[in-house]
């Protein structure tokens, strides 16, 4: 019998604490930090948890080396993770863009099947015990946590990342992990809004539009997404935003190019503004864009054009071409992103190249083992991080136990 400690109780170590108990013959014992496993789980996908993605290849994930993921992937693949979880009695319906969820609408049933499966193979869950250290001894390592020292024969660190501060995310397994002898890259924060110094975000805050994102680099294009677009206090938000978080996270600052007409060009949206000149020429300027885009941000456009006139009517060719430019080009400041905290994702982590990725254990340090987000691997918005931390969490429990699943 081998004893496994595996430390972090959220999506990863969950997921290997219950491919390590599978054999039957291992005694697992999960260590969480926070008073209940989970915690972050809860919070996913606005509470309703996107657990995976039926579209997750390699192509998700980012790191030094991405294509580390995919052992992982072909060990616990998208399908196989649903009939994991469909066996454990969770009912899940598809989303947009191939985005999976618990049927429920609730992230409370993701936990709570993996809850009851770890309880049901006999798992020692020891919550509200952070572990202050792993030390290496003659047959395993000592896992040390407040007034406790217990001796194991192997550890996997499924501590997480960073991101997410106020849900849990710390730098432990990080820490670990370097006492052991490993290193790790710059960590960034990714998957969050986008901050900004330019006045528009904040005067059209709880605005939202759908857009062509741009960011430009000394004017030149570095990425782009198309999406809808959320104006908030500090400056934009929304799932398209959050996936060019990660450019301004490691490359700095830059220049977000919106345009919020992406199907139509300049030509013929001056076309559809000299129509409106045409047919009601005394409505307000304010009322340019009325009917195409939401209203505050139509005259937002018309302030950023800078045309003044009173009536429509009184707005010259050259005038009217410039608001139908600005509104494919309307340019804010980006400065930086909503850090750690509101983070869904950490950019880097430990080195994935002292880790095998066909089981998950060090090339360092025998028995020992790693998973999820605490690796240098993140992925896109859409279930692929959860994706990752079910895969890794799987790969690395089941070898550290030993079981044939
Ligand atoms: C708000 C939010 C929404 C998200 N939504 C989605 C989504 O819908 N879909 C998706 O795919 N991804 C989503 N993510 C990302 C996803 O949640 C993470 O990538 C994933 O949870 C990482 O799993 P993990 O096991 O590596 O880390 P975590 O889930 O963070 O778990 C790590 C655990 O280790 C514990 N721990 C840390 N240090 C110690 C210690 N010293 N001792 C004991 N325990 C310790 C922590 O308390 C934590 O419970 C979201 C993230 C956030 C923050």
């Amino acid at each position: 019998m081998k004893t496994i400690a595996i430390i972090g109780g959220g999506a990863s170590g969950l997921m290997a604490a219950y491919a390590a108990s599978r054999s039957g013959e291992n005694r697992v014992i999960l260590y969480e930090r926070q008073a209940r496993v989970g915690r972050k789980l809860l919070a996913t996908g606005n509470g309703r948890c996107n657990l995976t993605n039926l579209n997750a290849t390699v192509s998700n994930y980012h790191g030094q080396n991405p294509s580390f993921v995919r052992p992982a992937l072909e060990a616990l693949t998208v399908s196989d993770t649903l009939e994991l979880f469909h066996s454990l009695g969770l009912l899940t319906a598809e989303g947009e863009g191939g985005r999976m969820y618990p049927l429920s609408d609730s992230a409370n049933s993701v936990l709570d099947v993996l809850r009851f499966a770890l309880d049901t193979a006999g798992v020692e869950l020891k919550a509200g015990a952070p572990v202050l250290g792993v030390q290496r001894t003659k047959k395993g390592f000592m896992v040390e946590t407040e007034g406790d020292k217990e001796f194991v024969n192997e550890v996997i660190v499924a501590c997480g990342g960073c991101a997410g501060s106020k849900l849990g995310g710390v730098n432990d397994g990080y820490t670990i992990l370097q006492s052991l002898g490993h290193s790790r890259t710059s960590l960034y924060p990714a998957l969050t809004q986008i901050t900004s110094d330019s006045p528009y975000p904040r005067s059209l805050k709880g605005v939202r539009a759908q857009a062509m994102i741009r960011l430009e680099r000394k004017g030149k294009a570095v990425t782009e997404n198309r999406g809808e677009v959320q104006f908030t206090e500090k400056g934009i938000s929304g799932i398209a935003v959050f996936e060019l978080s990660r450019e301004v996270s490691t490359g700095g600052a830059c220049e977000v190019v919106l345009d919020f007409l992406p199907d139509h060009t300049v030509r013929e949206i001056y076309g559809l503004l000299q129509q409106r000149a045409d047919s009601a020429p005394m409505l307000s300027t304010e009322d340019l864009f009325t009917g195409m885009l939401h209203n505050k941000l139509g005259r937002t456009i018309c302030r950023a054009a800078g045309v003044s006139a009173e009536h429509i009517g009184d707005l010259s060719p050259k005038e009217l071409n410039k608001c139908a430019s600005a509104c494919k080009n309307f340019r804010i400041n980006a400065i930086g992103t909503g850090g750690f905290d509101t983070a869904q994702v950490t950019v880097g982590g430990i080195k994935t190249s002292e880790f095998d990725p066909h089981t998950m254990e060090s090339r360092i340090v025998p028995g020992l083992y790693a998973c999820g987000e605490v690796l240098d691997i993140d992925g896109d918005c859409g279930g692929f991080n959860l994706q990752w931390a079910w895969s890794s969490g799987y790969l690395a429990g089941k070898n550290a136990g030993g079981s044939f699943l």
